[in-house]
């Protein structure tokens, strides 16, 4: 093989893991590095007091790194919460769906299907699109997503991690868009002002498991309900500054590294071009075999999970453990699209995109 696992740092394999999954190299190093003792202060993250001055610090500091890579305007407000993303499908209707009024969705996937299951629970709530009935291979043109009359937001999806679905553009029609960018956040230039809330759990793009990122327009906290659960009011949280309980600090520092790190890179631009390159290395392989096919439609196929199917489900088995053999892990697709998928988020190295290449390459060439 042209490109081995085997001069990777650390010994480190290349993992395709659809999250939690690779992270960046230099901030690991770096947690490593400050991991007994950080800053001098004598003590690790993991032990400092979330009311302390050195994690009031780096808590201030993850948020400016943010705010300075999404150009975010003072009208957004940053809240690191817990529960997931799987939480925030049911925090957003309970406290964003204005009273008898209805909240819309788009589907493109598995997880905008969670999300309007927790909305149905909650209230009103329609389904403006949904791309089901074609197992979730392409997603509606953002021109065509209508608010319909009356409704509090527009939720979608995106990416879908699952069926390897995207946007790749911001919504351009009137309305409060909601977003789950779970699975491709910071992975290309996007523009804030175009959502009312966006949300994302860090561990695909920007982190560990544990805290999720919420971006919320600031007129949105007038309309929540009073009489709420504390720990799912989006106000409390903000007037709580993400501190009304324990915040989940460690994660919270480690998508700081990572903010860093991007800021080091070029911010969202540079991402956006490496994000294009690697995904590129891969359809480049699919679009140029009749082995190989995606999942997902040309103009929606996602730049983070790359979806394909093989011939046969013995070819997708042997596929699958010859790459582990050769230092490529996690390349099983979800039982619901089968195939493989490939997800490369931002840390996800082009070395390890150039390795799958190949080996798709020359799989094909003695499987095909
Ligand atoms: N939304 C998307 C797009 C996801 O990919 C995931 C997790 N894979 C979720 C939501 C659910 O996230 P969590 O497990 O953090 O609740």
């Amino acid at each position: 093989m042209g490109v081995s696992v085997h001069s990777q740092p650390h010994n480190r394999v290349f993992n395709f893991s659809a999250g939690p999954c690779t992270l960046p190299v230099p901030v690991l190093e770096e947690a490593q590095r400050d991991l007994l003792n950080w800053n001098g202060c004598g003590a690790s993250v993991m032990e400092l007091s979330h009311r302390g001055k050195d994690f009031e610090s780096i808590h201030a500091a993850t948020q400016a790194n943010l705010r300075t890579l999404l150009n975010l305007p003072d009208n957004y407000k940053i809240l690191f919460l817990q529960g997931g993303a799987s939480l925030q499908f049911t925090m957003i209707p309970m406290n964003f769906r204005r009273e008898g009024t209805p909240a819309d969705y788009v589907v493109t996937g598995t997880w905008g299907s969670k999300a309007v299951e927790a909305a149905k629970l909650d209230g009103p709530t329609n389904v403006l699109y949904s791309a089901k009935a074609s197992n979730f291979d392409h997603t509606p043109k953002l021109s065509e997503m209508i608010a319909s009359e009356g409704s509090s937001y527009v939720h979608f999806t995106s990416n879908e991690t699952i069926q390897g679905v995207d946007y790749m553009a911001d919504p351009n029609t009137p309305g409060d868009w909601i977003c789950d960018m779970s699975s491709n956040i910071l992975s290309r230039r996007f523009d804030p002002s175009k959502y009312a809330l966006i949300y994302a759990g860090a561990q695909k793009n920007m982190g560990p498991a544990g805290v999720t990122l919420a971006i919320v327009r600031e007129d949105l906290f007038e309309r929540i309900p009073t009489g709420l659960p504390p720990m799912l009011d989006y106000k409390i949280h903000l007037d709580n500054d993400s501190m009304y309980n324990t915040p989940p600090c460690w994660s919270i520092y480690m998508c700081g590294l990572v903010y860093k790190w991007i800021l080091g890179l070029g911010g969202l631009e540079a991402m956006e071009k490496l994000t294009e390159a690697k995904a590129a290395v891969l359809y480049d392989v699919i679009d140029g075999s009749g082995f190989y096919k995606g999942h997902a439609v040309k103009e929606n196929r996602s730049r983070m999970n790359v979806t394909f199917t093989l011939p046969s489900d013995e070819l997708t088995a042997s596929f699958i453990s010859g790459a582990k053999a050769e230092g490529m892990i996690e390349l099983k697709g979800h039982r619901s699209v089968g195939g493989c998928r490939a997800s490369i988020y931002n840390a996800f190295p082009m070395e390890g995109c150039q390795a799958l290449a190949e080996y798709m390459r020359e799989f094909e060439r003695t499987n095909g």
